[in-house]
């Protein structure tokens, strides 16, 4: 697609004709102990700090201890409705409408809330399919809602696999899953970009083909906000969940995301576990009032939120909404190209890389076999100052995320490997 070149000149080259390069100095970048930049490619895991958190998250802590309780009203980002301040800018990073995204609780903990409502298992239809590697929080998440409900959860659980000596997840497979099974299926909940392989999913057409089934659908888009277009409404997804702080910088442990899709908007009929929050605001703390829902995502808040959590995420999105997820793939895909077109160089006999050669198919996470690959090799890259990820047996996954990686952070990524490849 990029007309490629070797060396390190082209790499300058690229960051110099990249519009997005000055972000990289809105970020703390982690160093060495001679305080070189570290070489960060686990955004995938935690994003890296922007620099403008701290001063929002200062504004909170002011704002309480100068106010007390009165800063629910009067701060200068009244707490009580603190979190619709960051529904704008989340529905456009996952591509949904305002009415259809909340950021509250945690990321397992808003799937089970979701599955409260959308996993509705009767005697006959009661199965949930995932896929087979999918993240462990997700499989024990469906496997206690299986217990939950009295089934088995080893019965309950089909899985979407891999075919012999292949990596990736087929369509034509899910689809012949679904014709045997479709009508036993309550639920397909799947991780939107697989965390192991990369593998984006084309989410419409799991979608549609679950709805044909009359199956429920929901995605973990934990690997795909901030890192691809997932377009939850156009996707038709039942409910999509995902966390902040990957590609969403937003600190250790921050808030997670939460989507309803709008065709659920107005159900008053559907399950689900409440809380003052779910209440509607105009009334929530008149405290005697039978319970009416908001409408929409926030209808399944529960608590009031941690504003100091929410104040790190308003600083990433406010960052996202200025860059927009537009550009951010444009580049994205370029520099997880360019870093491809260097493993490539390697030779294929050494390095097999399993995410999806499709751009369309993946976000910028590559996963890369190394033939005889083992934790030794990802020590040696760690201690040449590479901050990677190392799945048992044999993978290593590298994230170059566009909003603060280099086109020479990958450049000089690939040469360490190099490096250490041949002095093996
Ligand atoms: C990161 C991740 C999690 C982690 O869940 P928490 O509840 O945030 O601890 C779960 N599922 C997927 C798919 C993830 O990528």
């Amino acid at each position: 697609m990029y007309d490629y070149k070797l060396g390190p000149d082209f790499a300058k080259q690229l960051d110099l004709n990249d519009a997005l390069s000055h972000y990289r100095n809105q970020f703390h970048i982690p160093k060495n102990k001679q305080g070189s930049d570290l070489i960060y490619m686990t955004g995938n895991s935690l994003g890296l700090q922007p620099k403008t958190t701290k001063k929002y998250v200062n504004q909170e802590l002011e704002d309480w201890a100068n106010l007390g309780v009165e800063g629910h009203f009067e701060a200068k980002n009244p707490w009580l409705d603190y979190h619709t301040l960051l529904t704008q800018s989340m529905a456009k990073v996952v591509g949904a409408k305002p009415i259809e995204v909340v950021v509250m609780n945690t990321l397992t903990a808003n799937l089970h809330f979701m599955m409260v409502s959308f996993y509705r298992p009767t005697k006959t239809r009661y199965k949930i399919l995932i896929e087979s590697d999918a993240f462990p929080s997700d499989k024990y998440a469906v496997e206690s809602q299986l217990r939950h409900h009295g089934f088995d959860h080893k019965d309950g659980l089909i899985l979407w696999k891999p075919r012999k000596n292949e990596d990736l997840l087929r369509y034509e497979d899910l689809e012949n899953i679904l014709k045997t099974h479709g009508n036993d299926i309550a639920l397909i909940m799947i991780g939107g970009v697989n965390y192991y392989t990369g593998q984006f999913f084309n989410l419409k057409q799991i979608t549609t083909l679950g709805h044909k089934y009359g199956c429920l659908v929901g995605f973990d888009c934990a690997h795909g906000a901030g890192n691809v277009n997932l377009d939850l409404h156009d996707s038709g997804a039942d409910f999509a969940v995902w966390c902040t702080y990957k590609y969403l910088n937003s600190g250790p442990g921050s808030l997670a995301g939460c989507f309803v899709h709008e065709r659920h908007a107005y159900n008053t009929d559907l399950n689900r576990f409440t809380g003052w929050w779910s209440h509607n605001k105009k009334t929530r703390f008149k405290m005697r009032d039978e319970f009416d829902v908001l409408p929409g995502a926030e209808g399944w808040q529960l608590s009031n939120p941690p504003i100091l959590s929410m104040a790190a995420i308003k600083a990433s999105l406010d960052m996202f909404e200025e860059v927009g997820m537009k550009k951010l793939t444009e580049k994205s895909k370029k520099l997880t190209g360019y870093f491809e077109f260097l493993l490539k160089q390697l030779g294929t006999d050494t390095i097999k890389i399993i995410t999806p050669s499709k751009p369309e198919q993946r976000g910028c996470q590559l996963s890369i076999q190394v033939k005889n690959g083992d934790k030794n090799l990802h020590h040696k890259l760690t201690e040449a100052g590479v901050v990677s990820d190392w799945r048992a047996p044999n993978v290593i996954r590298c994230a170059p995320v566009p909003l603060y990686n280099s086109f020479e952070d990958v450049y000089r990524l690939v040469e360490k490997l190099k490096k250490i490849l041949s002095s093996k």
